[in-house]
């Protein structure tokens, strides 16, 4: 499983490559300054001590000194601007990716997870695979190449001591593959548990009221601090073994260095080496290690990177389940305005195996409208969520004028419709921008329309800032009234030909919902509409009904035939009127 995530994790690479390439370049580069930089203060403070070069004669070498830390500087900026500029691509792309995701499996899958854990999963788990670009990558490039160029310039210099060099290296490789496998475990316990965390967070935060009601908050607070208590522990041990970890490669380098310097340090007395190459290799051994052990501070990143991208690639993964057999190469679009509906003995069912819709055959004609009623759950909604394409029939199919909702391009058959949900959603911004989602372009004039036909008017009258009174994630400062006219308002501002309203006077007072009835009326004109209700009175004698009843269409027919026959619609009348 590591292995498949750390390939996920180079493939999200290839994009960025050319900037980890430069910065790569850049700091191998610096490398070679710094050789360079040795050289000269070993150069200059032997001739200065051994051979009393006078000051004249040296100062050209020195003047080069202080561009070499300037040119070092300037590269080590670059280097870590183009490194951090590829990680932060990789994410921003990762998370466009995710978004993309995200919408093909729609909101019925959306529904069965947790957003705690999707917020987790996009801000914490993005976020952590930008220091895989920006630090560990790069810094794996520099413990290979940083090594190599001292190793050769120590060769150079003097042959004993890069013998030396070459045989104390791999201790600091080998020493981290084995405390490996320990901080991999330990980084994705401590993922999961961030995951779990953010889950139940957001969990008890959107239901604060209920929690407060049923006293449960010092319940919830106890598993909270429990769960944040578990997560300081799990942090921790990732932590441990990173700085025992660290501590134990210093000890290594530090040792290396210290045979190396005493090996320079007896052949100097028995003057078997040279001032001038003795001191060079002294002051780039730490240098030799310093990439390694740096390597070894990053691995830590490199553990968490890779515990969220397992996750990440899984959900990129992800198979809509009722979503399973929409493969069709050839994609139609809708370009008509006059759209027929119809369902052919569909059948559907959510993950769990049960049918919730079994053999339903309805149709609407283009322009017409048709009335949907039946009991609580008996898949009124579901409808509704396989006409737009968010899930797909077990059985049968949905035809849109004839031809077949899994042969067509969703995108455009959903630019159709226009939908009231039962449960509108409202979203951050202010009320202006959760109307323009409906119409982007729509104009002040059309805006006006809208606001008047949902009898918005009183509502916004009342706001602070009018039209611009910003509203909250879930439209705090709306009741479920206004939140469902407001979604009307979208309905007319969309100005589709498939008009899919999901009880749209259900939380209104009856005078507003007789004032929406009416303005319902004027927009369902030459659109085909399908209209979810429950009060069985408002329907009219002529409307063409559909009954509902367990996944079932029981009855279909006139409202006006079917209230003096003796069905389930006549029913369903005597028992609103008894209640
Ligand atoms: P209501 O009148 O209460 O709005 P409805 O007729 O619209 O009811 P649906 O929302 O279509 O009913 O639900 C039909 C059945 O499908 C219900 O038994 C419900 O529990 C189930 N169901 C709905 N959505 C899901 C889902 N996302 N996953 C699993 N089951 C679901
Ligand atoms: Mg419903």
């Amino acid at each position: 499983m590591p292995l498949a995530s750390t390939s996920w994790l180079r493939q999200q690479a290839s994009p960025v490559r050319h900037l980890l390439v430069n910065g790569i370049v850049a700091g191998a580069l610096q490398a070679v300054l710094m050789c360079a930089g040795a050289w000269l203060v070993a150069h200059v403070l032997s001739q200065a001590i051994f051979h009393a070069s006078p000051l004249a004669s040296l100062w050209p070498w020195l003047v080069w000194l202080p561009l070499i830390a300037v040119a070092r500087f300037t590269l080590t900026v670059k280097q870590r601007r183009t490194t951090f500029e590829a990680g932060a691509k990789v994410s921003a792309t990762v998370r466009l990716k995710l978004e993309e995701r995200l919408r093909t499996l729609g909101p019925l899958w959306a529904a069965q997870q947790s957003r705690g854990d999707i917020v987790t999963r996009f801000v914490d788990g993005v976020d952590a695979l930008v220091p895989y670009y920006a630090g560990y990558l790069p810094q794996l490039a520099f413990a290979a190449i940083v090594p190599a160029i001292i190793f050769a310039s120590a060769l150079f210099a003097d042959p004993w001591s890069a013998l030396v060099l070459a045989a104390t290296a791999p201790l600091i490789p080998i020493f981290m593959l084995l405390v490996g496998r320990a901080a991999e475990q330990a980084s994705q316990r401590r993922w999961k548990r961030l995951r779990r965390m953010g889950a139940h967070f957001m969990d008890a935060l959107a239901g604060l009221t209920t929690l407060r009601l049923f006293r449960a908050v010092s319940r919830e607070e106890a598993f909270l601090a429990a769960t944040g208590d578990a997560y300081r522990q799990e942090t921790m041990a990732v932590l441990r073994i990173a700085f025992l970890s660290a501590l134990v490669l210093e000890f290594f380098a530090t040792a290396s260095i210290a045979v190396l310097a005493v090996l320079v340090g007896f052949r100097l007395l028995w003057g078997t080496l040279g001032f001038e190459p003795g001191l060079f290799v002294l002051l780039l051994a730490p240098e030799f290690f310093l990439p390694l052990r740096a390597l070894g501070t990053q691995r830590h990143r490199k553990m968490e990177a890779a515990a969220a991208a397992e996750d990440l690639a899984a959900l990129l993964e992800e198979k809509a389940p009722v979503l399973a057999n929409t493969v069709h190469t050839t994609k139609h679009s809708i370009t008509s305005n006059q759209i027929a509906v119809a369902f052919r003995q569909v059948t559907f069912g959510y993950d769990d195996g049960r049918d919730v819709l079994s053999d339903v055959n309805l149709a609407v004609t283009a322009g017409e409208r048709l009335t949907i009623v039946g009991t609580t759950g008996s898949g009124k909604s579901t409808l509704f969520s396989l006409l737009m394409g968010f899930a797909t029939p077990r059985n049968g199919s949905i035809l849109i004028n004839g031809e077949d909702l899994a042969h067509l391009d969703l995108d455009a058959w959903r630019r159709h419709i226009a939908w009231v949900p039962q449960r509108p959603h409202i979203f951050r911004g202010t009320l202006r921008d959760n109307l323009l989602l409906a119409s982007p372009d729509a104009d002040e004039l059309q805006l006006e329309r809208a606001i008047h036909a949902a009898a918005l008017t009183p509502v916004i009258a009342r706001l602070p800032r009018g039209l611009d009174t910003p509203l909250g994630e879930h439209g705090q400062g709306l009741s479920g009234g206004e939140r469902q006219r407001l979604s009307l308002a979208r309905a007319w501002l969309r100005d589709a030909p498939v008009l899919l309203l999901d009880e749209p006077t259900q939380h209104l007072d009856s005078s507003t919902a007789a004032q929406i009835n009416a303005s319902l009326s004027k927009l369902a004109e030459g659109r085909t509409v399908i209209r979810i209700a429950h009060r069985l009175d408002a329907i009219g004698a002529d409307e063409h009904v559909a009954v509902m009843a367990e996944g079932r269409v029981v009855e279909t027919g006139r409202a006006s035939t079917l209230r003096q026959a003796h069905g389930a619609f006549a029913r369903l009348l005597a028992a609103d009127r008894a209640a």
